[in-house]
Protein backbone atom coordinates (compact mmCIF):
# COMPACT_ATOMS: atom_id res chain seq x y z
CA UNK A 1 0.00 0.00 0.00
CA UNK A 2 1.36 3.69 -0.66
CA UNK A 3 1.85 5.74 1.93
CA UNK A 4 -1.09 8.15 1.12
CA UNK A 5 -3.24 4.80 1.22
CA UNK A 6 -2.16 4.12 4.47
CA UNK A 7 -3.09 7.64 5.75
CA UNK A 8 -5.91 7.86 3.85
CA UNK A 9 -7.40 4.23 4.82
CA UNK A 10 -5.58 4.55 8.46
CA UNK A 11 -7.68 8.14 9.65
CA UNK A 12 -10.85 6.13 8.23
CA UNK A 13 -10.65 3.62 10.95
CA UNK A 14 -10.98 6.44 13.27
CA UNK A 15 -13.87 8.16 11.31
CA UNK A 16 -11.79 10.67 9.74
CA UNK A 17 -12.25 11.40 5.84
CA UNK A 18 -8.89 13.21 5.00
CA UNK A 19 -9.32 15.40 2.18
CA UNK A 20 -6.51 15.93 -0.73
CA UNK A 21 -5.86 19.15 0.63
CA UNK A 22 -5.57 17.53 3.94
CA UNK A 23 -3.73 14.74 2.29
CA UNK A 24 -1.11 17.26 0.79
CA UNK A 25 -0.53 18.91 3.86
CA UNK A 26 0.34 15.91 5.56
CA UNK A 27 2.77 14.71 2.87
CA UNK A 28 4.40 17.96 3.23
CA UNK A 29 4.58 18.05 6.92
CA UNK A 30 6.21 14.37 6.38
CA UNK A 31 8.76 15.87 4.04
CA UNK A 32 9.50 18.94 5.98
CA UNK A 33 10.27 16.48 9.10
CA UNK A 34 12.13 14.01 7.55
CA UNK A 35 14.51 17.10 6.33
CA UNK A 36 14.87 18.18 9.83
CA UNK A 37 15.24 15.30 11.29
CA UNK A 38 18.83 14.88 9.70
CA UNK A 39 19.97 17.36 12.07
CA UNK A 40 18.00 17.15 14.94
CA UNK A 41 16.33 14.39 16.64
CA UNK A 42 12.90 14.76 16.17
CA UNK A 43 11.95 11.09 16.04
CA UNK A 44 13.50 8.18 16.24
CA UNK A 45 11.03 6.81 13.33
CA UNK A 46 12.90 7.46 10.44
CA UNK A 47 10.84 5.00 7.51
CA UNK A 48 8.32 6.67 5.84
CA UNK A 49 5.59 4.55 6.20
CA UNK A 50 6.31 3.93 10.21
CA UNK A 51 6.15 7.69 10.75
CA UNK A 52 2.52 7.74 8.92
CA UNK A 53 1.33 5.31 11.41
CA UNK A 54 3.32 5.81 14.82
CA UNK A 55 3.16 10.26 14.57
CA UNK A 56 0.39 10.71 12.26
CA UNK A 57 -2.42 8.78 13.10
CA UNK A 58 -1.58 8.10 16.26
CA UNK A 59 -2.47 11.76 16.58
CA UNK A 60 -5.26 11.52 14.04
CA UNK A 61 -6.89 8.73 16.54
CA UNK A 62 -7.75 11.56 19.26
CA UNK A 63 -9.29 13.44 16.56
CA UNK A 64 -12.94 11.85 17.65
CA UNK A 65 -12.41 13.25 21.26
CA UNK A 66 -11.94 16.85 19.70
CA UNK A 67 -14.66 19.36 18.12
CA UNK A 68 -13.52 22.47 15.83
CA UNK A 69 -13.49 25.71 16.90
CA UNK A 70 -12.32 25.35 20.17
CA UNK A 71 -9.18 25.83 22.25
CA UNK A 72 -6.04 23.45 22.46
CA UNK A 73 -2.94 23.41 24.31
CA UNK A 74 -0.16 20.35 23.59
CA UNK A 75 2.38 20.03 26.38
CA UNK A 76 5.62 18.63 25.09
CA UNK A 77 4.61 19.22 21.60
CA UNK A 78 8.24 17.95 19.76
CA UNK A 79 8.25 17.06 16.50
CA UNK A 80 4.60 18.91 16.18
CA UNK A 81 2.65 15.61 17.61
CA UNK A 82 -0.45 15.60 17.89
CA UNK A 83 -0.86 19.41 17.72
CA UNK A 84 -0.08 19.77 14.04
CA UNK A 85 -1.73 16.64 12.98
CA UNK A 86 -5.13 17.70 14.76
CA UNK A 87 -5.14 21.60 13.45
CA UNK A 88 -4.46 19.91 9.70
CA UNK A 89 -8.26 17.65 10.49
CA UNK A 90 -9.50 20.35 12.72
CA UNK A 91 -8.49 23.61 10.63
CA UNK A 92 -10.92 25.60 12.84
CA UNK A 93 -8.94 24.98 16.13
CA UNK A 94 -6.96 27.33 17.60
CA UNK A 95 -3.84 25.15 19.02
CA UNK A 96 -0.74 26.28 21.14
CA UNK A 97 2.14 24.37 20.80
CA UNK A 98 4.56 24.28 23.50
CA UNK A 99 7.96 22.40 23.83
CA UNK A 100 11.58 23.26 26.26
CA UNK A 101 13.77 22.63 23.24
CA UNK A 102 14.26 25.69 21.32
CA UNK A 103 15.38 23.51 18.02
CA UNK A 104 12.08 21.83 18.08
CA UNK A 105 9.91 24.91 18.58
CA UNK A 106 12.00 26.60 15.36
CA UNK A 107 11.24 23.58 13.50
CA UNK A 108 7.43 23.79 14.12
CA UNK A 109 7.28 27.15 13.39
CA UNK A 110 8.91 25.66 10.18
CA UNK A 111 6.22 23.84 9.21
CA UNK A 112 3.23 26.32 10.66
CA UNK A 113 5.18 28.54 8.29
CA UNK A 114 5.29 25.95 5.12
CA UNK A 115 2.18 24.56 5.45
CA UNK A 116 0.43 28.46 5.85
CA UNK A 117 -1.52 26.85 8.92
CA UNK A 118 -2.94 29.81 11.00
CA UNK A 119 -4.52 30.28 14.18
CA UNK A 120 -1.46 28.08 15.77
CA UNK A 121 1.55 29.11 17.66
CA UNK A 122 4.88 26.85 18.65
CA UNK A 123 6.26 28.31 22.19
CA UNK A 124 9.48 28.01 23.83
CA UNK A 125 9.23 27.75 27.00
CA UNK A 126 8.49 25.24 30.13
CA UNK A 127 4.52 24.38 31.20
CA UNK A 128 5.15 24.65 34.83
CA UNK A 129 6.79 28.26 33.94
CA UNK A 130 4.73 30.88 35.77
CA UNK A 131 6.33 33.06 33.10
CA UNK A 132 5.90 31.36 29.95
CA UNK A 133 3.24 33.67 28.90
CA UNK A 134 0.27 30.83 28.41
CA UNK A 135 -2.94 31.84 29.77
CA UNK A 136 -4.61 30.01 32.63
CA UNK A 137 -7.48 28.14 33.05
CA UNK A 138 -7.86 28.82 29.23
CA UNK A 139 -8.00 26.09 27.30
CA UNK A 140 -10.79 23.61 25.96
CA UNK A 141 -8.13 20.62 25.43
CA UNK A 142 -4.80 19.93 26.70
CA UNK A 143 -3.33 17.08 25.49
CA UNK A 144 -0.16 15.28 25.94
CA UNK A 145 1.72 12.40 24.15
CA UNK A 146 4.61 10.67 25.59
CA UNK A 147 5.64 13.40 28.69
CA UNK A 148 6.70 11.81 31.94
CA UNK A 149 4.47 9.98 34.13
CA UNK A 150 0.14 10.64 34.66
CA UNK A 151 0.62 12.43 37.74
CA UNK A 152 3.11 14.78 36.35
CA UNK A 153 1.85 15.43 33.20
CA UNK A 154 -1.55 15.76 34.79
CA UNK A 155 -0.11 18.54 37.53
CA UNK A 156 1.78 20.17 34.42
CA UNK A 157 -1.74 20.28 32.46
CA UNK A 158 -4.21 21.66 34.83
CA UNK A 159 -3.40 25.42 35.45
CA UNK A 160 -4.17 25.39 31.57
CA UNK A 161 -7.27 23.70 31.59
CA UNK A 162 -10.76 25.59 31.42
CA UNK A 163 -13.83 25.37 33.59
CA UNK A 164 -15.55 22.94 31.30
CA UNK A 165 -11.94 21.61 29.67
CA UNK A 166 -10.57 18.41 29.98
CA UNK A 167 -7.50 16.70 29.58
CA UNK A 168 -6.65 14.22 27.46
CA UNK A 169 -3.24 11.83 27.93
CA UNK A 170 -2.05 9.60 24.76
CA UNK A 171 -0.43 7.23 26.48
CA UNK A 172 1.30 3.20 25.53
CA UNK A 173 -0.10 -0.01 25.98
CA UNK A 174 0.24 0.32 29.86
CA UNK A 175 -1.75 3.34 30.08
CA UNK A 176 -4.16 1.64 31.55
CA UNK A 177 -1.95 0.18 34.02
CA UNK A 178 -0.29 3.21 34.74
CA UNK A 179 -3.68 4.82 35.54
CA UNK A 180 -4.54 1.96 38.00
CA UNK A 181 -1.27 2.39 39.63
CA UNK A 182 -1.21 6.19 39.76
CA UNK A 183 -4.80 6.58 41.08
CA UNK A 184 -4.44 6.46 44.56
CA UNK A 185 -2.20 9.69 43.77
CA UNK A 186 -4.57 11.96 41.14
CA UNK A 187 -8.01 10.41 41.92
CA UNK A 188 -8.88 13.04 44.50
CA UNK A 189 -8.63 15.43 41.81
CA UNK A 190 -9.75 14.58 38.89
CA UNK A 191 -12.71 12.17 37.06
CA UNK A 192 -11.96 9.81 34.77
CA UNK A 193 -14.38 10.93 31.70
CA UNK A 194 -12.96 8.49 28.81
CA UNK A 195 -10.66 5.53 28.69
CA UNK A 196 -9.99 3.80 25.68
CA UNK A 197 -7.49 1.21 24.51
CA UNK A 198 -6.95 0.33 20.65
CA UNK A 199 -4.06 -0.87 17.90
CA UNK A 200 -2.81 1.63 15.46
CA UNK A 201 -4.16 0.77 11.97
CA UNK A 202 -1.92 -2.09 10.15
CA UNK A 203 0.34 -2.08 13.33
CA UNK A 204 1.05 -3.82 16.49
CA UNK A 205 1.77 -0.70 18.25
CA UNK A 206 -0.74 -0.86 21.00
CA UNK A 207 -2.28 3.28 22.34
CA UNK A 208 -4.36 3.67 25.20
CA UNK A 209 -6.19 7.61 25.35
CA UNK A 210 -7.29 8.61 28.94
CA UNK A 211 -9.43 11.76 28.90
CA UNK A 212 -9.99 12.86 32.42
CA UNK A 213 -11.81 16.42 33.62
CA UNK A 214 -9.56 18.46 37.07
CA UNK A 215 -12.54 18.07 39.73
N1 LIG B 1 4.66 14.91 22.05
C1 LIG B 1 5.75 14.59 21.15
C2 LIG B 1 5.55 13.22 20.53
O1 LIG B 1 4.71 12.47 21.02
O2 LIG B 1 6.23 12.89 19.55
C3 LIG B 1 7.12 14.66 21.84
C4 LIG B 1 7.31 13.66 22.94
S1 LIG B 1 8.93 13.79 23.66
C5 LIG B 1 9.13 12.19 24.33
C6 LIG B 1 8.61 14.81 25.07
C7 LIG B 1 8.72 16.30 24.75
O3 LIG B 1 8.28 17.04 25.87
C8 LIG B 1 10.14 16.74 24.46
O4 LIG B 1 10.17 17.40 23.21
C9 LIG B 1 10.50 17.68 25.61
O5 LIG B 1 11.33 18.73 25.19
C10 LIG B 1 9.11 18.16 26.05
N2 LIG B 1 8.97 18.52 27.47
C11 LIG B 1 9.29 17.74 28.54
N3 LIG B 1 8.98 18.38 29.68
C12 LIG B 1 8.44 19.58 29.34
C13 LIG B 1 7.94 20.69 30.09
N4 LIG B 1 7.94 20.66 31.41
N5 LIG B 1 7.47 21.76 29.42
C14 LIG B 1 7.48 21.78 28.06
N6 LIG B 1 7.96 20.76 27.30
C15 LIG B 1 8.43 19.68 27.93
Amino acid sequence: MSSRDILVEGAREFGVELSEIQVELFIEYLDNLQSWNKNINLTAVRNEKEIIVAHFLDSISVVPIIEDNKTLLDIGSGGGFPGIPLKIVRPELRVTLLDSVNKKVSFMKDTVRKLELKDINAIWGRAEDPENNIPRKHFDYIVTRAVGSISDTLELSSPYVSKDGVIILMRGKKGSDEWTMESENIASGYELVDSQEFTLPGSDLARTIIVVKPN
